[in-house]
């Protein structure tokens, strides 16, 4: 009778192994991206512009060097309900109405440095909905993953206040319809964007549920992001100095953000993923190197496969050298696949 229990726990074992490795094999990345960001008109020579997704668009679709399983849903604009889980009213009009009155080709919105023309509602609410449709398909299971190549960026935004190039808190959104509609408990966004995504951490600053962890350059703007600034313990900064290579930023990746972490035990994991931190880029001044991004992303995903079933939601954030953008968007990518 031992030897029979023995056996059948061998045999249910060995099952277990090799359904553990089929569906690693079945991992696909969702990639959400629509033309339609590309008509968000930010003017001549502004770093944050069409270019950025074309380049990196027409590297994926093309790419036989790499074989990324990389599907490409479709989905709609944010509606205003689904705003207000974190913007305010006032606000969320505020933009349609200065949208709507524009006199000229572009103006600033009046909350921040954040340009906006006739098309920018629409293709901002369309960011955080492709956040919203790679949700609803990694909760159903049709994806392991997603990347929102999307834009405008969102983590500069707070609740009543675009800035930063950034109309809509898009992984803000997208943390609380988990919540409400899915009843996740724990989020953690991780926010490896150059810049502190003072936005975020202001949206969930007293909100023990969402876990806001920002690796950044520190001094630089925002000027958030300071290690004191540690809300109800559910804030986790992350300042970096100037000129920090990558050896020694992945030491500091793993102290500050992916230790704490660990701890949390989130459900599902969002990514501000801005490749600023990259030594092209002319915004910033860290040293990353395109093969860091495989290196911090394969941190992420192994925390998401202890604590979040692998469920990762990624979106793009900064980043403004266009060869830096193509190179570390794929390394990134190629992690999240694996
Ligand atoms: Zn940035």
């Amino acid at each position: 009778m031992k030897k029979l229990i023995i056996f059948v726990l061998c045999l249910l074992a060995y099952i277990g192994t090799f359904s553990n490795t089929s569906s690693a094999n079945d991992k696909k990345v969702g990639v959400m991206f629509d033309e339609r960001f590309l008509l968000h008109d930010t003017g001549p020579n502004h770093p944050e512009n069409p270019d950025r997704l074309i380049s990196v668009v027409r590297d994926l679709k093309n790419n036989n060097q790499i074989s990324l399983k990389i599907i490409w849903p479709n989905f709609e604009a944010a509606t205003f309900d689904e705003l207000n889980l974190v913007h305010t009213k006032e606000y969320i009009e505020l933009v349609g109405r200065q949208v709507r009155q524009l006199k000229n080709n572009r103006a600033y919105l009046s909350t921040g440095d954040t340009p906006i023309s006739k098309h920018s509602n629409v293709v901002a609410k369309l960011a955080v909905g492709a956040g919203l449709e790679a949700a609803d398909q990694i909760m159903a299971g049709e994806i392991s993953s997603a990347f929102a190549l999307v834009r405008p960026p969102g983590h500069h935004a707070t609740a009543s206040k675009g800035m930063g190039f950034c109309i809509y808190n898009s992984i803000a959104v997208v943390a609380r319809y988990l919540q409400s509609k899915y009843q996740i408990k724990k989020v953690a966004i991780i926010d490896f964007d150059v810049h502190h995504g003072n936005g975020t951490q202001e949206i969930f600053y007293n909100d023990n549920s969402i876990a806001y962890a920002s690796a950044h350059e520190f001094p630089l703007f925002p000027g958030t992001g300071a290690e004191d600034e540690t809300g109800v313990g559910n804030i986790f900064n992350a300042p970096i100095k100037s000129g920090t290579e990558g050896t020694e930023y992945l030491k500091i990746f793993e102290n500050k953000i992916i230790q704490p972490l660990d701890k949390f035990k989130p459900e599902v994991i969002l990514i501000s993923a801005g490749f600023d931190a990259h030594f092209r880029d002319p915004l910033a001044n860290i040293n990353l190197e395109s093969t860091d991004y495989f290196k911090i992303t394969k941190k992420i995903t192994k925390l998401a496969n202890t604590h979040s079933k692998g469920r990762i939601i990624s979106f793009f954030e900064g980043g403004y050298d266009l060869q830096a953008l193509s190179e570390s968007i794929k390394e990134h990518l190629i992690a999240l696949n694996k």
